[in-house]
């Protein structure tokens, strides 16, 4: 019998919840991310659990048991319990009865194998009981798991047009749990080009979530080409350009995969509106797109915006060209990074006053920047 194995389905938190939905006389099951990743080694995020406990009694039967019970998406049938620190998603077996496309609207269910149908993808759709056992009400969810096929439960376009974002999970289930050897499922992509219109329905906060997710994979390079031959990128974010992205893969070697740094690769307009990206990740964006666009260079990039954009715009200018950054590139940076601009407003307000005086300053910092870094105050002043 197949079983779940991490540490994490024997955790306090994890044993509490199950036990007091248990000992209620419900059914309780982990389902989704934490079964499918503990199977296929890979790490895991959250805890997600499902039940034929209605939310209110779920309420009920944690408070009960002396948990913290927060009724944080209650309309769809979710509740968070926290158990010993840690937050756990219980809901509600589900079934869909009717979609608008941008969300499944769901009915509260009493059976396990109605709450399996309403998922995306067959991997998604595996149970482990509270002893690690695991269900597959499906029949072949654990072969696909196993074959990393990431596969519609059904029909295809079925599932997608109750909710035009499981197009953009197929291309990143692909890209995180796919056989990278196979493409993508063929039954999966036709499904996504006879259903191309619905996408413009979907909000810029979800899409945002999923391409973010999607570009975070280790490699994502042959999920977003697919995303180009079936037209869903250039819907999704219009006059983006993939060419030069999985350049920019090969060359981040072994650095943490980084969004930003690859939407920078995509281009296209409005990105940062289309994808609702927070301030920050706007702003980052934006630097990195200005930063290589520019000829500034790549230490003075590192002295203006730190190490990281100026080493993200590198390996992003590299991979324009289609080359390696130059040898050097990254003691430059270094350097740039480090350096101090030695000269105050205080050394120049004997002789200069108002603009005039930022002016001076912005003199002798440009002049600075071109030795190097390497003049030192003095030489700036006299
Ligand atoms: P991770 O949390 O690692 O991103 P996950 O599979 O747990 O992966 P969640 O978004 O947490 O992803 O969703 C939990 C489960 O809920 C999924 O595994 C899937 O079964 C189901 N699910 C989530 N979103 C959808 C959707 N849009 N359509 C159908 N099922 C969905
Ligand atoms: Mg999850």
């Amino acid at each position: 019998m197949t079983r779940v194995t991490g540490d994490w389905i024997n955790s306090p938190a994890a044993q509490a919840v199950c036990r007091a939905i248990a000992q209620a006389g419900h059914q309780v099951f982990f389902v989704g991310g934490c079964v499918r990743n503990d199977l296929l080694g890979a790490p895991i995020s959250d805890l997600d659990l499902s039940t034929d406990a209605r939310p209110d009694q779920v309420m009920q039967i944690a408070e009960g048991a002396g948990l913290r019970a927060v009724p944080t998406g209650i309309e769809h049938g979710t509740v968070t319990v926290v158990a010993d620190g840690e937050g756990l998603e219980v809901t509600t077996y589900r079934k869909d009865v009717e979609t608008d496309g941008r969300r499944a609207v769901v009915a509260f269910s009493d059976n396990l194998e109605d709450d399996a149908h309403r998922r995306d993808f067959t991997m998604n759709a595996l149970y482990a009981a509270p002893d690690g056992h695991i269900v597959d009400p499906l029949g072949g969810g654990l072969d696909d798991l196993n074959a990393r096929r990431v596969r519609f439960i059904d029909d295809a376009g079925d599932r997608i047009r109750e909710d035009y974002l499981r197009t953009l999970r197929l291309f990143r289930f692909h890209a995180w749990y796919g056989d990278p050897e196979k493409g993508i499922d063929e039954d999966g992509l036709a499904g996504v080009a006879a259903n191309l219109a619905g996408l413009e329905s979907l909000s810029h906060e979800r899409v945002g979530t999923e391409m973010v997710k999607l570009l975070a994979a280790p490699n994502p390079a042959a999920s977003i080409a697919a995303m180009v031959h079936t037209g869903v990128l250039g819907l999704v974010l219009p006059a983006s350009d993939a060419t030069n992205l999985p350049i920019l893969i090969h060359l981040e070697e072994d650095r943490t995969p980084d969004p930003i740094r690859r939407l920078a690769a995509l281009g296209g307009v409005d990105v940062a509106e289309r994808l609702r990206l927070s301030k920050r990740d706007q702003k980052r964006l934006d630097v990195i797109r200005r930063g290589m666009a520019s000829v500034t260079p790549a230490a003075e990039l590192a002295y203006r915006h730190g190490a990281d954009v100026a080493t993200d715009v590198a390996l992003l200018r590299a991979a324009q060209m289609g080359v390696s950054p130059e040898t050097g590139a990254w003691v430059e940076i270094e350097k740039g990074a480090k350096a101090t601009f030695p000269v105050r407003a205080a050394d120049l307000s004997s002789k200069f006053t108002g603009p005039a005086l930022g002016a001076e300053l912005r003199r002798l910092e440009t002049l600075w920047i071109a030795s190097g870094f390497e003049l030192k105050r003095e030489d700036l002043l006299t």
